[in-house]
């Protein structure tokens, strides 16, 4: 049969440790077979963003600009002992905060459900995806610690502007030691939050739930409330009328508890930190770490897909000693399927999308015939189960996959 063809090219980013060995096993056995693969390559392997000084992240990351869809493998964010470890020039940002800088965009996590591997909540029968605004808030935030010397010591909020205009605003006046700690969004990062969200409650039809403590932070959350629902009644109520969704405000706390009463099937968009804390509970509860992907979206519509988990160091380890591993790639083929299917449907090329399909289709009937990696074994409800090697699961899917497509 000869091979499906492509117009634009992938920005295709490796990564590594285990994920990077998974990264070339999937392109060997389960795509370059089938399509005639076109890549615009970077290796954001720690090795090379060191010889780079980086610059090879943020180049990936003006790649993803300019042809618009990207697949990335897992990729190690530095710290001392990595530093050590491949005797880095400097301690590097996490690739994924840079690429998320650049293109301003909000990650949606969803897992992937498959017969046997039961979510632990009995009643979640669909989905539930998770939207988390990747910007400001605590992970860019000014901390101070307050000594007991000099009491008393009183904190403020100070702005100054352009024309040396001051305003101060008492946050607390301290007797004792204590800590403080500022932070900031900006309008235009939740507005283009809030713009991401509703664009991809429409394009997947999924309610979409909003939560946020505004009743407490009555000026910082109430904002992103503020924004959400202007939008949604300016631009969004008529469409996801005619789209039969719903957009839903309620306070995180209720939130928390309607999701663990709920079906699923929704999209829940959470501020940073709440989305941070979210998703590994939410991936965790769905069954697995190994089954949640993970898409960046920008509100220009460009699009980043990769798996949720890390480089899973410990497997590769044993990858190095020589013993075998069962790595589970489901997730890193499903940014493949993802970022192929997209680029099919931006390009045109409906063979391309339904490659996609059948690519995440061979991988879940492969599970739900009885193969899988040790993960999943350890957790699954089916009986007679084989546990595969790495290489061996993907084997599997390949057979899958080709008779699907025979
Ligand atoms: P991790 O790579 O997600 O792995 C944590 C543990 O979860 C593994 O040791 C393994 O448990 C299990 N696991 C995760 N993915 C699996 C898979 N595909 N198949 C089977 N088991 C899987 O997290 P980490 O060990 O905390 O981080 C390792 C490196 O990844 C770090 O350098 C970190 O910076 C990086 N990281 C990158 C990203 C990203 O690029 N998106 C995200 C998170 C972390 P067992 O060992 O019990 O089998
Ligand atoms: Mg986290």
């Amino acid at each position: 049969m000869s091979k499906i063809q492509m117009k634009t090219p992938l920005v295709e980013m490796d990564g590594d440790e285990m994920t990077r060995i998974l990264w070339r096993m999937i392109k060997d056995e389960l795509i370059l077979p089938f399509v005639d693969l076109k890549t615009e390559y970077y290796d954001l392997g720690l090795e090379h963003r060191d010889e780079t000084d980086d610059q090879v992240t943020m180049d990936s990351a003006l790649a993803t600009k300019k042809y618009g869809v990207a697949v990335k493998c897992a990729t190690i964010t530095p710290n001392a002992d990595r530093m050590k470890e491949y005797n880095l020039k400097k301690l590097y940002k996490s690739p994924n905060g840079t690429i998320r800088a650049a293109l301003d965009g909000t990650v949606f996590r969803a897992p992937i459900l498959v017969k046997g591997i039961e979510p632990y909540v009995r009643t979640w029968k669909k989905p539930i995806v998770l939207a988390r605004h990747a910007h400001g808030d605590v992970y860019k935030d000014s901390e101070m610690k307050i000594n007991a010397e000099n009491l008393p010591v009183k904190a403020e909020l100070a702005l100054t502007d352009a024309a040396g205009n001051e305003t101060r605003q008492e946050i607390f006046t301290f007797k004792g030691d204590g800590i403080l700690e500022g932070m900031y969004n900006t309008g235009a990062s939740i507005r283009s939050f809030a713009r991401s969200c509703f664009e991809y409650a429409l394009d997947q039809k999924m309610d979409l739930w909003f939560s946020t403590k505004d009743t407490i932070s009555k000026v910082y959350d109430g904002e992103f409330k503020a924004v959400f629902e202007q939008m949604y009644e300016q631009e969004y109520k008529e469409k996801f009328k005619a789209a039969g969704i719903e957009y839903f405000y309620t306070l995180i706390d209720d939130a928390v508890a309607r999701v663990i009463r709920s079906e699923g099937g929704m999209l829940w968009a959470l501020k940073n930190y709440d989305g941070d804390v979210m998703s590994d509970m939410m991936a965790t509860a769905f069954g697995s770490l190994a089954m949640m992907t993970s898409v960046l979206v920008s509100p220009d519509g460009v699009y980043e897909y990769e798996a949720a988990h890390g480089t899973v160091q410990r497997h590769y380890y044993k990858y190095l000693r020589g013993e075998e591993t069962s790595t589970n790639s489901v997730a890193t083929i499903f940014a493949w399927s993802g970022a192929l299917r997209k680029r099919g449907e931006m390009d045109n090329l409906p063979e391309l999308m339904t490659f996609g399909d059948q690519l995440e289709q061979a991988a879940i009937e492969t599970i739900e015939s009885g193969k899988m990696t040790g993960d999943l074994a350890l957790i699954t409800t089916l009986e007679n189960v084989t546990k595969l090697n790495s290489e061996d699961f993907i084997r599997a899917i390949r057979a899958r996959l080709e008779q699907l497509r025979a």
